[in-house]
């Protein structure tokens, strides 16, 4: 049955990081409360929730009095485990589902499953013990990369392999842990989809967006993409056909290459708001956290057009070296729409915020975001 939650009423937020903090600033606009369950005491929705239970997200304290307080739950985190889902759906009511979540948490267990749809994936082999390694070792077309099954994000647990016994070194370097060996794609370009799918399974789609990735990691979101028109609805065929075949509710991303050759292969399935929906935050009528506390109230869902081209940079520790970054160029020009998330550490690599340029193109907003990006780097 489709349950409308009405603002004044308590949500539910498992994990306390950019994406949590998101969600709870849109729910709070909305008039809900939000508690976050999240172990980090300095948490950036922690610091900002109606509450912030301080506990293991396996504690079942914790979870009890989530459940008693909140009329449903969510999650910002995709490795939360399954059975603490399970837990919390006994109690109250959660999207997305432990089912849906599960067949996203581990890669072995995704690409089947996205195969099973008649998608294509990228040409992969399991990689569980050595043996594994020398049974594939004259017929796999390297180079290739290998990826931890389980636990990765921001290409950690990942290595590029030229030959078998490049995989043999990676794999002991991840401790022997289940493995995927994927094929590295020769890449025309990285493009991505966030929908949201309500409970009675009714999907909107955000515009398709083109992604830019260095050594792994997101460094920028295009909007509106260069992909051709039956590209993109190819796209998004495929997300949704995923979001139905995970009888999914809330608001989902997936991953797409699109090969030289104009093949376009499913990379990886986020079950919750993405890096890559970020730009929906100034650019669409609706954000991808609206979206979310839409689909998880059964509230219908926002309008999702694009209102204007934006260009999303992503800002790492990097940015930040041993002092503040110059942030007076980025802040001049009031097409850049800067979100800061609030961590104290800037490390490399971490994701500390993000900008979003609006322009009357993307040509505009890319030459605008990228000197703002130049100028902000620190001495
Ligand atoms: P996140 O969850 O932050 O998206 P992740 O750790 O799950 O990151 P992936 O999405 O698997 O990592 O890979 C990160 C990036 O590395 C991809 O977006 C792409 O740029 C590159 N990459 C990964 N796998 C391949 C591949 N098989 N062929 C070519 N490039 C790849
Ligand atoms: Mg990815």
């Amino acid at each position: 049955m489709n349950k409308i939650i009405l603002p004044g009423a308590t949500l539910g937020m498992l994990g306390g990081g950019q994406l949590g903090k998101m969600f709870t600033t849109a729910a709070q606009t909305m008039g809900y409360k939000v508690i976050v369950l999240e172990p980090d005491v300095n948490s950036p929705a922690g610091v900002i929730a109606d509450q912030h239970i301080c506990a293991k997200y396996t504690d079942e304290t914790a979870l009890a009095q989530l459940a008693e307080l909140c009329d449903a739950v969510t999650t910002e985190f995709e490795n939360i485990p399954a059975t603490v889902l399970s837990y919390l759906e006994a109690k109250t009511v959660v999207h997305p589902s432990s089912k849906a979540l599960s067949s996203t948490q581990n890669r072995l267990v995704e690409k089947a499953f996205i195969e099973s749809l008649g998608i294509n994936v990228a040409p992969y082999a399991p990689i569980r013990n050595m043996a594994d390694i020398d049974a594939i070792a004259d017929t796999f077309k390297f180079p290739a990369i290998i990826k931890a099954a389980s636990f990765g994000y921001d290409g950690k647990g990942q290595a590029v392999c030229e030959n078998a016994d490049d995989v043999r070194v990676a794999f002991k370097t991840l401790k022997e842990v289940e493995c995927v060996l994927e094929q590295r794609i020769n890449l025309e370009r990285e493009i991505s989809t966030v929908l949201a799918r309500s409970q009675s399974g009714e999907i909107t789609n955000f515009p398709v967006a083109e992604n830019v990735h260095i050594n792994g990691i997101l460094h920028s979101t295009t909007a509106p993409s260069n992909v051709s028109e039956q590209q993109a609805q190819s796209a998004i065929e495929m997300a949704d056909k995923i979001a139905d075949g995970l009888d999914y509710v809330g608001t989902m991303a997936v991953e797409f290459f699109i090969s030289k050759e104009g093949d376009i292969l499913a990379n990886e399935i986020a079950p919750r708001p993405h890096n890559s929906g970020h730009f929906t935050l100034d650019a669409c009528e609706t954000s991808q956290f609206e979206q979310q506390v839409r689909m998880l109230c059964g509230l219908p869902s926002g309008n999702c057009e694009l209102v204007t081209p934006v260009v999303m940079i992503n800002l790492l520790g990097d940015v930040w070296g041993n002092s503040q970054p110059h942030w007076e160029t980025l802040l001049s020009q009031p097409q850049n729409k800067l979100h800061l998330y609030g961590k104290k550490e800037a490390r490399p690599g971490r994701k500390m915020g993000h900008f979003n340029t609006l322009a009357t193109d993307t040509e505009q907003a890319t030459e605008i975001a990228l000197q703002a990006f130049e100028d902000l780097k620190a001495d």
